[in-house]
């Protein structure tokens, strides 16, 4: 039979496993790849799915997210995946690959597939209704397509620019150490509060001055002349004694009431705190919490050091540590629903890190279900949505219209987000330890993910007229 074809634009992690998806899903493929002519700024070859900075797709258990992430895109038959395997070099426990071999074998695998037409060049205009197309054109999207994502998402639905405060797992805090309030009590206390006194908050600072900050890249040294409104908290800390505790370490209007009458004046200025550092929910539950105003371009072995002497944070686990880079990202809650097709335009699906997801393997996540929703499109079927309890449905429904909170925060700002635990629904039955709990999330995830493969494997059934390479 014949589909319609797909216009896949980017051959990065991404674009390469939705190409292969679609392809292998006996649909054809037009795939476009600006390199060699135009490069990035990051890209040093003309092969597909290079990786850009670390070979390492990280931890390899499955009772770790970012190893249950490839488990389930294993079972997916993840060209990428099964790829990273076949050139995995010894990495301790993590998935580390020749990069070389990978990118080199990545190319070949397209490059023969009958289903696969490549295009050397860069594609510059939104595709059109008429047409089935993905995105996935990476956080270095070219600037004439990002101009043109721009005037189709509004100017401020598509970002250049992240800077990120870190974001921590809401277990890992010492809640006897913190409380919660609004500022002046408005709305619910939806706030957790880090008191600090001033004798960690003068050892916090020193620390801030000379935390040791990233390398940044050569591409990335413009955009780091902070804008007033967004500078890096060790910058905040290098200006002055004071100016951190007048921005976002402000203890005004918080109060413990376990700390007695706040009308009480000697009562207030004797217990109220030095400084005061805040974590904001980024998710309903407030498992995952965000270090307010705290973007930095500290290094992350040293923001883990540095944070950790906040009261409270002592133990925090991040889940992702603060950044200030070039990144060309959508605000895709508000874009996309979770089958990673764009609300205004049901044929145009994004994949990748412009969805906001970070890291190889969740871009190839994004690249493996907008592959396969694709597919379903050009076969007049539905497409669908990945399990929350699963990795990749948990991170894919985060990035899009499934996202509770930010339908309910409408103006709270998007921020890219990886793989993790903090993102998936509780057990039914509470587990207390976290190795427990973890492996618990592992067999839900696997199983739930046979099942689902079934449901589509079934709806993609006509695909088997294809040779599957
Ligand atoms: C400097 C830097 C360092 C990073 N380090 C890491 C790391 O160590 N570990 C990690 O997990 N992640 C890292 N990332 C994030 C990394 O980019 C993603 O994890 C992953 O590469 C995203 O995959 P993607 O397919 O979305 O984008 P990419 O892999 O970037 O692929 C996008 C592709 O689209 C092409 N393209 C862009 N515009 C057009 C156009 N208009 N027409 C045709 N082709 C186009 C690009 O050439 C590229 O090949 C880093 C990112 C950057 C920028």
């Amino acid at each position: 039979m014949d589909y319609p074809e797909v216009k896949v634009i980017g051959a990065g992690l991404a674009g390469t496993e939705a190409a292969w998806q679609i392809a292998n899903a006996g649909v054809p493929v037009k795939l476009f790849e600006m390199r060699p002519s135009i490069s990035s700024p990051a890209h040093h070859t003309d092969e597909f799915a290079e990786l850009v900075c670390s070979n390492s797709f990280g931890a390899i258990s499955p009772d770790r997210a970012a190893g249950l992430l490839q488990a389930e895109l294993r079972i997916f038959n993840s060209l990428i995946i099964k790829t990273a395997d076949k050139f995995a070099v010894p990495a301790g426990g993590a998935l580390a690959v020749d990069r070389s071999k990978f990118s080199k074998a990545l190319t070949e695998e397209l490059e023969k597939h009958p289903l696969i037409e490549i295009h050397r060049e860069e594609n510059y205009n939104m595709p059109s209704q008429s047409e089935i197309a993905v995105i996935a054109t990476g956080p270095l999207t070219s600037k004439k397509l990002a101009k043109e994502i721009r005037l189709f998402t509004g100017i401020d639905s598509c970002h250049f620019y992240d800077a990120a405060s870190p974001i921590i797992l809401g277990e890992s805090i010492d809640y006897d150490l913190v409380f919660k309030a609004s500022r002046y009590d408005k709305g619910d206390p939806s706030y957790l509060n880090c008191p600090m006194s001033k004798l960690i908050y003068d050892k916090f600072r020193d620390e801030l001055i000379n935390g040791e900050q990233a390398q940044l890249k050569e591409f990335e040294k413009e955009s780091a002349n902070f804008f007033e409104g967004c500078l890096p908290i060790e910058e905040l800390a290098r200006r002055g004694c004071e100016t951190m505790r007048y921005g976002p370490l402000k203890s005004i209007g918080l109060w413990n009431p376990d700390w007695g009458d706040l009308q009480d004046k000697q009562n207030r200025l004797k217990k109220r705190p030095y400084a005061i550092v805040q974590l904001r929910k980024e998710d309903v539950d407030g498992k995952l919490l965000n270090m307010v105003g705290f973007q930095t371009n500290l290094k992350w072995s040293e923001q883990k050091r540095i944070f950790r002497m906040i009261p409270g944070l002592a133990n925090a686990e991040f889940i992702r540590f603060g950044v200030m880079h070039r990144n060309t990202f959508l605000e895709s809650p508000r874009l996309l629903s979770p089958t990673l097709q764009f609300i205004k335009q049901n044929s145009l699906f994004a994949a990748g890190q412009i969805t906001g997801t970070e890291g190889y393997a969740a871009a190839a996540a994004g690249g493996l279900l907008a592959g396969l929703n694709a597919s379903l499109l050009t076969k007049n079927k539905k497409p669908m949505i990945f399990p929350d309890e699963t990795i990749i449905g948990s991170l894919m429904n985060y990035v899009s219209g499934n996202n509770k909170y930010f339908a309910s925060h409408r103006n709270k700002s998007f921020q890219p987000m990886p793989a993790s635990f903090g993102l998936i629904p509780n057990l039914d039955k509470r587990i207390r330890d976290k190795k427990m709990r973890y492996e618990a999330y592992k067999e839900r995830s696997i199983k739930i993910i046979h099942e689902f493969k079934k449901i589509i494997s079934s709806n993609l059934e006509d695909r088997l007229c294809i040779p599957r390479i």
